[in-house]
């Protein structure tokens, strides 16, 4: 643990600090499988980082890393990851307990699967912001309202009591960035947040997060395939390739100069 006082007598530390960071999972053989390996890359306030890379690279793994979240046989293996400091590899689970959500909060490609069809959404953001210490109920049902205002949800004073299944899938990206908004977190981590949702729903979607990371300063880092958005988005691209960062730079540089093989080839895919 890092003493306090020493983060703020560095001012110039980036919000997030990931170095040399190596995930294993485990083989049916009992193996060691390398999913990341020596991948570093630092996140500043409310910037916006792009992670690209093709299908297995190791985008997943690294953003379930971070708060050590990973399934399975997942570990850690190598590396430290500085949230303002402090090494979330090497903290203790209530101090990860008081990160997720709160600092950094995730958004996944399936929004169904982090919904409980029988509670209403009113109820999905009354646990969040409850959890997040808003004690008074009338004030967490106000709140509710707000971030699904915040969100794009039409009438939401309305649509609070309906359940999951009444939103359409785009609705339902919606609800779950209310959710991750809820906790006011300093980074929103959204893994392929569009992916299941058709081509006009993925642009609202990616557009609302970019107007919310203008909005708020929440630093995003979008896992995503929609170079489009990344190049109109986000301040920054960091290229994976066989679990580690082959490219990291502006995004009109790896844009424009990209000096991997495997980017040049990305960018000759887009249309
Ligand atoms: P991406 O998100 O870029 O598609 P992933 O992070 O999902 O890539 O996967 C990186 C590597 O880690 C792959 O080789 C994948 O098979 C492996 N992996 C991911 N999740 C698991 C898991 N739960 N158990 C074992 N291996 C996994
Ligand atoms: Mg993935």
């Amino acid at each position: 643990m890092t003493a306090p006082d020493s983060a703020s007598s560095r001012p110039h530390r980036e919000l997030l600090e990931v170095r040399d960071l190596g995930v294993d999972f485990t083989g049916p053989d009992g193996t060691p499988l390398h999913a990341v390996r020596g991948l570093s890359f630092t996140l500043r306030r409310g910037e916006t980082l792009a992670v690209v890379g093709e299908s297995g690279s190791g985008k997943s793994t690294t953003a379930l890393a971070l708060t050590r979240m990973l399934p399975g046989t997942g570990r850690i293996a190598t590396g430290s990851v500085l949230l303002d400091g402090q090494d979330l590899a090497a903290a203790t689970d209530e101090e990860l307990r008081a990160v997720r959500g709160a600092r950094i909060g995730m958004i996944f490609q399936d929004p169904m699967t982090a919904l409980n069809p029988v509670l209403s959404i009113g109820r999905h953001l009354d646990e969040v912001l409850r959890a997040h210490g808003t004690r008074d109920r009338a004030a967490r049902r106000a709140r509710a309202v707000d971030l699904l205002d915040r969100v794009g949800i039409p009438e939401p004073h309305r649509r609070i009591d309906d359940h999951p299944h009444q939103f359409s899938g785009g609705q339902r990206q919606r609800i779950l960035i209310a959710m991750a908004l809820a906790g006011e977190p300093d980074i929103l981590l959204a893994d392929e947040p569009t992916t299941a949702l058709d081509a006009t729903v993925q642009e609202q979607i990616l557009t609302l997060l970019a107007d919310l990371n203008r909005e708020t300063g929440t630093a995003l880092v979008l896992i995503t395939h929609n170079m489009g958005v990344v190049a109109r988005s986000c301040d920054r691209v960091l290229v994976m390739y066989g679990g580690t960062v082959v490219e990291d730079g502006p995004t009109a540089e790896v844009l424009t100069r990209p000096r991997h093989p495997y980017t040049a080839g990305l960018l000759a895919a887009v249309p």
